[in-house]
């Protein structure tokens, strides 16, 4: 049977920290503020994943109050995700993700990204779809304020 999840997420951008989004580290002159590397991509992507499994969200997986998830990479949380699914015999089908940032240019690190995605998940990168789009300025996000990504997942048991 199939079944289909959604995940949103948005973390502060700030001065200082590094800017991680798919796996990939950018360079640039802000970064995401989070607990762990605020891989917004990432998380928005795991939610989608438990979403669909319907194994709670990435708050209940990994709590920000744990310790061992200060600073982690945010792809060895999806592995982790991936991991669970597959315990409740699910497997990822195909995710498609958006990320809505005005800046800074993105798609040099898409391909990097989907393969970074496609192998923690175990599929071929083939079914990973990495989109970004600018807000125009408008909102928090056009405002350097923030990123946000939005994601949906496919998963079979
Ligand atoms: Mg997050």
């Amino acid at each position: 049977m199939f079944r289909i999840g959604f995940g949103e997420d948005t973390h502060r951008l700030e001065e200082g920290r590094k800017l991680i989004l798919g796996g990939v580290d950018i360079p640039f002159e802000l970064g995401l503020l989070g607990h762990s590397d605020a891989d917004v991509i990432i998380h928005a992507i795991i939610d989608a994943l438990l979403g669909a499994s319907a194994l709670g969200d990435i708050g209940m997986l990994f709590p920000d109050t744990d310790r061992q998830y200060k600073d982690i990479s945010s792809m060895v949380l999806l592995t982790r995700c991936a991991d669970k699914l597959r315990e409740h015999g699910f497997k990822p089908i195909n995710i498609d993700v958006t990320l809505i940032a005005q800046r800074p240019k993105l798609a040099a690190y898409r391909e990097e990204m989907r393969a970074n995605i496609a192998y923690a998940l175990n599929i071929a990168p083939e079914f990973i779809s990495v989109k970004f789009t600018t807000p125009e300025h408008t909102g928090p996000e056009g405002n350097m304020e923030c990123m946000t990504a939005r994601a949906a997942a496919l998963i079979e048991n």
